[in-house]
C-alpha cells in the first residue's frame, strides 16, 4: 500500500458533522470507514462501503470527487482535503476479494426479476435484490457486463478486471447472465413476463450518438465517440484526429487515440473555456497526454482529407449568449480522421417493442419517483431515465428503485 493512503487516513479529523458525507451523493459513511481502516477492521469497513454502494470500487476510480466528498471536506477550506477516494479504493479492492457471505440471502423469496442492461444501474439493482432473496437474471446486449464502465471508460482510468471480479461475484451468488442478448430485437419484455419474471428493470443507458448534421458525417474516416471507445484497437485513425466536442467523453477519446498511435489529437470546442464541460482533472490529463484544445472553433464540413474549420463568437440574445459560426472564416484543416463526441441519447429498442412505456420528449423513459414506468411491473433508472449522468448518480437512484421493485413484488404476491 502506498504510504499516501495511510497518511491521508490519519489526517481525517473525524468531524462530528462530516461535510464529506453530505457532499457524497450516496452519503458514504466516510469517517466510520476511515476509523475502521486505521483500526485494521477492513472487512467491516468494506461491508459498510459495499452495502451502501455495490460500485464503491468503481466510484473510487471514476467519481468526480472534487465536487463531492473531497470537494466538501473541511480540511479543503484552508489546505488539501482528505483524499478519501484512495482509502475507498484500498478498502473496496480488499473487500471485493473476500468470499461474500454477508450478501447471501438469509431467506430466499424465490420470485424472478429480469434486469435489462448491466451498467451501474443494473448491477446495483442486482446486488440489492439478491440480498433480499430474489432470483435475478441479467440480459446484456454486449458480450460482458459493465455497460459504459466496460465499453466507454478507458482501461487507463478504470481497470476492466474490476468488472470481471464483479461478474464473478454475481455468478457466485446465483445470478444468471445472458450475454449478447438485446431485449427488444428478438426476445421482448412480453416474453419475459410470459416466462414468469415478476418484475422487469430497464437500465439500458444512452447508446445512441448525437449527430452533427453536417456534410461529410457519413464518410469512412468519421466515427462516433461511443462506438470508437467500445473497441479502439479495431480503428485505423491515422496520425491525426479531430475530436468534436469538449466534454469528458471527448477527453477520453483524445487520450485513447493518442495511446493508439495518433500523434496529433485536436479537441474542438465551439465556445470559450466555459464550453469545456469535462472535469478539469481530465482536461489537464488530456493536455499532459498531448491533446490540443482549440476554443471558438466549429466544423462546418468534413472532407476526405480533413475538415473545414470556422471561427465562432458569442452573440448576446434575450435568452442569453448564443454561439455564432463565422462561416466565411472556414478554412481547410487537414486530419486523418474525425470523432464526433457531442453526447448520446437512448436507443428505442425496448420501448418500441413494448406497449405502454411512456417516454419524454427527449426519448428518455418516463418514470415516477420510485422508478415505476407507465407499464405495470416495469421499472427503470440510470441514464435511460436521466440522460447521461454519472456512475454514482445511477447507483443513488437505483437503490430507491430496488426498494420499489421489492415492494411491488411483495404486494402483488399477496393473495
Ligand atoms: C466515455 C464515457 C466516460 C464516462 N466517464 C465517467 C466517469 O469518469 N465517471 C462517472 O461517474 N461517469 C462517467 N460516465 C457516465 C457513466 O458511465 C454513466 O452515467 C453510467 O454508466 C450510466 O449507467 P447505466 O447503468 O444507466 O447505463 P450504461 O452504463 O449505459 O449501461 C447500460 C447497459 O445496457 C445494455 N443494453 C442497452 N440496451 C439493451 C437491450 N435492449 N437489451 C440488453 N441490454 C441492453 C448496454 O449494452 C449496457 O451494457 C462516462 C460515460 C461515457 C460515455
Ligand atoms: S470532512 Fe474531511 S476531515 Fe471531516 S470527517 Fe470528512 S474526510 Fe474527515
Amino acid at each position: 500500500m502506498s504510504k499516501f493512503v495511510m497518511e491521508e487516513a490519519k489526517r481525517c479529523l473525524q468531524c462530528k458533522n462530516p461535510m464529506c458525507v453530505k457532499g457524497c451523493p450516496v452519503n458514504t459513511r466516510i469517517p466510520d470507514v476511515i476509523s475502521l481502516f486505521l483500526n485494521s477492521e477492513l472487512t467491516q469497513a468494506g461491508e459498510i462501503l459495499f452495502e451502501n454502494n455495490p460500485l464503491s470500487l468503481v466510484c473510487s476510480h471514476v467519481c468526480p470527487q472534487e465536487n463531492q466528498c473531497e470537494g466538501h471536506c473541511i480540511l479543503g477550506r484552508k489546505g488539501s482535503p482528505v483524499h478519501f477516494s484512495e482509502i475507498e479504493k484500498y478498502v473496496s479492492d480488499y473487500y471485493l476479494n473476500l468470499e461474500d457471505k454477508k450478501v447471501l440471502p438469509t431467506a430466499p423469496k424465490g420470485e424472478k426479476v429480469a434486469i435489462i442492461g448491466s451498467g451501474p444501474a443494473g448491477i446495483t439493482i442486482a446486488f440489492i435484490l439478491l440480498r433480499r432473496g430474489y432470483q435475478v437474471t441479467i440480459f446484456e446486449g454486449h458480450d460482458k457486463i459493465g455497460g459504459v464502465m466496460r465499453y466507454g471508460i478507458p482501461e487507463f482510468r478504470l481497470p476492466k478486471s474490476i468488472l470481471d471480479r464483479m461478474a464473478e461475484r454475481l455468478i457466485h451468488l446465483g445470478v444468471k447472465i445472458r450475454p449478447n442478448t438485446n431485449i427488444g430485437n428478438n426476445l421482448t419484455v412480453d416474453d419475459l413476463f410470459r416466462d414468469g419474471f415478476k418484475a422487469i428493470f430497464m437500465g439500458t443507458g444512452v447508446w445512441h450518438p448525437n449527430k452533427l448534421g453536417i456534410k461529410g458525417e457519413s464518410l469512412g474516416h468519421v466515427h462516433f465517440a461511443i462506438d470508437y471507445l467500445r473497441n479502439p484497437s479495431v480503428y485505423h485513425l491515422g496520425k491525426s484526429v479531430a475530436v468534436i466536442g469538449a466534454g469528458n467523453v471527448a477527453m477520453d477519446v483524445a487520450r485513447t487515440a493518442i495511446r493508439n498511435g495518433c500523434s496529433h489529437a485536436y479537441i474542438l470546442n465551439n465556445m470559450d473555456e466555459t464550453g469545456i464541460t469535462a472535469r478539469s482533472v481530465e482536461v489537464e490529463y488530456a493536455k499532459i497526454d498531448g491533446a490540443r484544445i482549440m476554443n471558438f472553433k466549429a466544423v462546418t464540413e468534413i472532407q476526405e482529407e480533413g475538415i473545414l474549420l470556422a471561427d465562432t463568437h458569442f452573440e448576446e440574445t434575450e435568452e442569453g449568449k448564443k454561439v455564432v459560426i463565422d462561416k466565411e472564416s472556414a478554412e481547410f484543416f487537414p486530419v486523418d480522421s474525425v470523432i464526433i463526441a457531442i453526447g448520446q441519447g437512448p436507443r428505442a429498442v425496448v420501448v418500441s417493442s413494448t406497449e405502454g412505456i411512456d417516454v419524454t420528449q427527449r426519448g428518455l423513459v418516463a418514470v415516477d419517483e420510485e422508478g415505476r414506468t407507465s407499464r405495470d411491473g416495469i421499472f427503470a433508472s440510470g441514464d435511460v431515465v436521466t440522460g447521461a449522468k454519472t456512475v454514482v448518480e445511477a447507483v443513488k437512484v437505483s437503490r430507491r428503485v430496488a426498494d420499489a421493485i421489492d415492494h411491488y413484488i411483495q404486494s402483488t404476491s399477496i393473495g
